[in-house]
């Protein structure tokens, strides 16, 4: 995005305004006398991006086989070479889950690490540890685009499909609605071909099936045609964002998402509705990070302790930010790396919560997260909402049964134990506020549901499981969502 005399005028304005805050703000609450909980790193453990998910591993290999007989042969002998100890096999991409979904205690972790695409028409073939930055880099001089994946571009394409991970592009369910077939190895070494018509039980399980159905090796996924999108902005009361966010759910808009305030005098109670619709004019080649994402970085980190910030982040996202946004084409948009936003600070951890409930119950999970959130000890630095349409087909969907509004939250934690006893008692909370209105929570985060909670949720965990002890009885993929959760199902 070519930068403008008013763009740089609000990043010198911001810089100064941080610089300022930092020097009057608060530094609460002190770290004086806490112990800080910092990983020890090296090469017998593993963790992933909470920090806190510090674990002892056998063996780490990074696979950088293409797709073929060398990558399948790589993983039947990683296999074997578990089953003779007994110990578990997970393989990750980016390991940006957050409770150790993509590591094997003690066991076999392998890293996918290499990208490979072949494009056909509007669909592409893709290795499984691909990376969504470079499946954009792939589509887009053919003019074509990801339908759907996360917000960021870092992660690996097998890995969204086994999270069941979506995105802000409108209207669809989560990314595996757009996976037409996946190659996979099972835990004997066979390796199959799941879709929704041919070995349909495992597609559904290893569609949000964090890995544990079996090892998958290439996707076959659909594209769409590239657009240059305008945004509007609008704000509204809460209680009316549901309504006017459902309202464009019919197709016309290819993207959009909302956000809540979050300053604590208001909290929750003004919503944005930012929409983006295809206008005419060429296409940019997809680029990264814009300026405007790197400017408003200081202000997003200073909101910590800073009630004032967060209020005059809101007055500008809504104010000179919805200005100063311009046109960009669809791939841009999604084109946007994790770091952009980092912390930088080692006392500190980026955690996320992500809730889903029907639309018509929106107004009432704002209202519980307001009676909660302010309550405890955490800084939540952002709320994004995303709409996403029902998934009938995982058996671990956290949209069963009809569409969602998806609530991501983003917490800035102490790195200490306090703060992350005080982090399951509040998500505990959230969940079960959130159960209570029909909703459900996301499986990638931090693992500070009860297994009760996991139960409740996920009520087709048991049809999962009697997949799981089909294809894998000597449970060989097993990862720390397993332990937690699925582990203990046997005495459900
Ligand atoms: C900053 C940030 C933004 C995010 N934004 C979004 C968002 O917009 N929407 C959303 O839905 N989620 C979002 N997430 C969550 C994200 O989608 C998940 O954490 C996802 O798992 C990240 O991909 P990864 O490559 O890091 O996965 P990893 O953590 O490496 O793996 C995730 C799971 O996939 C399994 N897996 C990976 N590769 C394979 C394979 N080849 N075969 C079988 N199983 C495999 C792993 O075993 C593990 O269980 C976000 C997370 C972060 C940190």
């Amino acid at each position: 995005m070519a930068l403008t005399r008013r763009a740089a005028l609000f990043g010198a304005g911001a810089a100064v305004g941080v610089a300022g805050s930092r020097w009057m703000g608060a530094a609460n609450p002190s770290l004086d006398g806490v112990a800080i909980v910092a990983p020890a790193g090296g090469e017998t453990t593993l963790n992933d991006a909470s920090l806190l998910s510090e674990t002892p591993i056998f063996k780490h290999i990074i696979v950088k086989d293409p797709p073929g007989d060398a990558l399948i042969a790589t993983l039947r002998a990683e296999l074997r070479a578990a089953e003779a100890e007994d110990r578990p096999v997970c393989i990750g991409a980016a390991r940006h889950s957050m409770g150790g979904q993509a590591i094997p205690r003690d066991g076999h972790a392998i890293t996918f690490d290499t990208p490979s695409i072949l494009v056909e028409g509007e669909t592409y073939r893709v290795q499984a540890g691909t990376r969504w930055h470079q499946v954009i880099t792939a589509l887009d001089p053919l003019g074509l685009s990801p339908k759907v994946m996360q917000s960021n571009a870092d992660f690996g394409v097998a890995s969204t499909f086994s999270v069941g991970a979506h995105g802000w592009p409108m209207p669809y369910g989560p990314m595996g609605s757009t996976v037409r077939s996946i190659q996979m190895l099972l835990a004997d070494g066979s390796l199959v071909t799941a879709s929704r018509s041919e070995n349909a039980d495992l597609f559904a399980a290893a569609m949000g099936g964090y890995g544990l159905i079996g090892l998958i090796t290439e996707l076959e996924v659909e594209a769409v045609p590239n657009q240059l999108l305008e945004p509007t902005f609008q704000t509204m009361p809460t209680a009316d964002f549901a309504a006017a966010f459902t309202a464009i759910a019919d197709g016309s808009t290819p993207m959009a998402y909302g956000r809540l305030n979050i300053d604590r005098e208001g909290f929750f109670d003004d919503a944005m509705l930012v929409t983006y619709r295809p206008v005419a004019g060429d296409i940019p080649p997809a680029s990264g990070s814009g300026f405007l994402s790197k400017a408003s970085r200081a202000i997003f980190r200073a909101q910590p302790g800073n009630e004032w910030i967060k209020r005059r982040r809101w007055g500008i996202e809504t104010g000179i930010g919805a200005m100063l946004a311009g046109k960009s084409s669809r791939s841009s948009l999604m084109n946007e790396p994790v770091i952009t936003l980092d912390d930088r600070d080692s006392t500190r951890t980026d955690i996320l919560h992500e809730y889903f409930v029907a639309p018509d119950r929106f107004a009432d999970f704002a209202a519980a997260a307001k009676a909660i959130i302010p309550g405890s000890y955490q800084e939540l630095l952002n709320i994004t909402l995303r709409y996403v349409a029902q998934d009938p087909t995982a058996l671990l969907s956290y949209a069963p049964d009809g569409p969602r509004i998806a609530s991501v939250l983003l917490f800035s934690q102490e790195m200490t134990a306090r703060a992350e006893a005080d982090m399951a008692r509040m998500t505990q909370e959230l969940i079960e506020a959130v159960l209570a209105i029909g909703g459900s929570y996301y499986l990638p985060y931090r693992l500070h549901a009860t297994p009760d909670q996991f139960r409740r949720c996920y009520g087709r965990s048991l049809d999962f499981l009697k997949v799981k002890l089909q294809v894998d009885p000597k449970l060989r993929l097993r990862n720390a969502l397993w332990d937690t959760y699925l582990d203990k199902g046997f005495v459900y």
